[in-house]
């Protein structure tokens, strides 16, 4: 797709846009917070409960996870998931949550603007996608403490904003 457009320096560009994500829910939001140039590692001294997994973490400290054998470290997890990519997000950001835990994620977020994917994300409405048309009346099956956006969670987002979760929020 070509389009006249201002990169992350603000110059305009005619350059084709090598991504076009369709749809800003939260599945675009996450894939444009990564193209954006956001990369994540695991945080330095953090160990995760799931053996195996810790294991071939440890196996490539410092190194991002974007940089490693996603097929090899999510071999072995199980999960609510068909894929397996985010069956390994799942357990790197949730890491006990299937047993009832509130181990904090073992992620950390470094921006690094080399890596940044210019692209374009297309939406219908307002970034949220689904969320906007659920009743703030309705009960979820997971747990409100849950939710969240890459390095973003969605209580801090309420305090930010200095809203009460229970007037704005779904507990899952
Ligand atoms: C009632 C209900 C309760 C839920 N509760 C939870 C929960 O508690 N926790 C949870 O994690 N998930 C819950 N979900 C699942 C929720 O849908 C997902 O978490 C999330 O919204 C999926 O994000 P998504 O970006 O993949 O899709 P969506 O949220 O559906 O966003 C896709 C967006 O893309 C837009 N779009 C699609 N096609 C185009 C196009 N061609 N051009 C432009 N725009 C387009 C759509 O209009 C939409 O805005 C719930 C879903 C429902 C319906």
């Amino acid at each position: 797709m070509t389009s006249w457009r201002h990169d992350s320096l603000g110059a305009s560009s005619s350059e084709p846009l090598p991504v076009v994500i369709i749809g800003n829910g939260p599945s675009g939001i996450c894939l444009s917070y990564l193209l954006s140039g956001h990369i994540p590692y695991v945080k330095p001294g953090a160990v995760h409960p799931h053996p195996l997994l810790q294991r071939k973490l440890a196996e490539a400290p410092g190194v991002s996870i974007l940089d490693q054998d996603l097929e090899y470290l999510s071999e072995g997890l199980e999960g609510r998931s068909q894929s397996p990519v985010a069956l390994l997000f799942d357990a790197l950001l949730r890491p006990d949550t299937d047993f009832g835990g509130s181990i904090d994620s073992v992620l950390s977020w470094k921006r690094q603007k080399d890596r940044a994917v210019p692209h374009l994300v297309l939406g219908r409405n307002l970034p949220g996608g689904a969320w906007h048309s659920i009743e703030g009346s309705m009960v979820t099956l997971s747990q409100g403490q849950w939710m969240s956006l890459p390095d973003l969670q969605v209580k801090d987002w309420m305090r930010k904003k200095c809203r009460s979760p229970q007037q704005q929020s779904h507990s899952r």
